[in-house]
């Protein structure tokens, strides 16, 4: 759903604006929900945008917060100009967290963004998934190799000797056919050595073509929640354009530490 949502939770007080974005360049992905709620018009995504953004000015006035993310169901750098500038205020001073495909993350880009919004910290989240590449590449489709893992790992410590308040997170997911809870785990603990945050995000299936969901043990669900640095078991946020998708057989007790969702992802 797209919106400015306010959390206290794990990550803070902070709000998250759901944004309408272009389709994303790659596309392919197998359970990616969002081309459902992108949009191939210019006016409406920048009108939505302005909106929305506009929103969360009001909101910060009225409650001021530390850490604002932006999510667009794709990556950041393909936000047009007139979205990408108006969320100057909202950026400048806080921690600021976006989403991008591995390919728009160079130190050249991050260098961008932080010279652009002076935020207090950029996170910049990427959507590896899982660790294990034959995963990655033959069930999801994501089209980010394990190099690309590895490149990243490395840019973020070359940013920061270069004096760039810059974190990269990866977003782990879980809860899907295909998707072995013990790669999960070995997944998480990869990621949490090769990245500075970890959000576990729990699959949805929106569309008939998507990969099945998968229950969720007990077992997992505590490993996810006491080492994941956020677990995502849906919220409001994921409902796409009037959907909710569905994922059953998820464990009751584990929804209950970090309450509504986070986001999504997605890239
Ligand atoms: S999951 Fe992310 S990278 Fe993949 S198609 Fe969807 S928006 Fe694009």
């Amino acid at each position: 759903m797209l919106g400015v949502f306010r959390y206290r939770d794990k990550l803070g007080h902070r709000l998250v604006l759901i944004l309408r974005g272009f389709p994303c360049s790659w596309g392919r992905c197998t359970f990616c929900p969002f081309a459902l709620e992108q949009s191939t018009s210019t006016a409406r995504v920048i009108g939505d945008n302005r909106r929305i953004i506009e929103r969360a000015i009001e909101e910060i006035r009225r409650e001021p917060v530390g850490r604002v993310a932006v999510f667009n169901g794709g990556s950041f750098h393909e936000l047009p100009y007139d979205t990408v500038e108006r969320l100057r205020p909202l950026a400048r001073g806080r921690v600021f967290e976006v989403e991008e495909r591995s390919e728009f993350v160079t130190l050249d880009s991050l260098e961008a963004l932080v010279d652009y919004y002076r935020p207090r910290r950029l996170i910049v989240r990427v959507g590896f998934e899982t660790a294990f590449e034959d995963i990655r590449e033959g069930l999801l489709r994501k089209g980010m190799p394990d190099s690309e893992m590895h490149r990243l790992s490395r840019l973020r410590l070359e940013a920061r000797s270069r004096g760039l308040p810059v974190e990269i997170w990866t977003y782990l997911l879980f809860g899907m056919e295909g998707i072995p809870e013990e790669t999960v785990v070995e997944s998480l603990r990869a990621f949490k050595r090769l990245f500075d945050g970890v959000i576990a995000v729990r699959y949805v299936k929106y569309l008939p073509s998507h990969p099945d969901p998968a229950p969720v043990s007990e077992a997992l669900a505590k490993t996810l929640e006491e080492e994941a640095d956020l677990v995502d078991w849906g919220g409001e946020q994921w409902e796409i354009a009037g959907r909710r998708g569905s994922a059953p057989g998820a464990s009751g007790a584990a929804r209950s530490s970090t309450g509504s969702g986070e986001r999504r992802g997605s890239t």
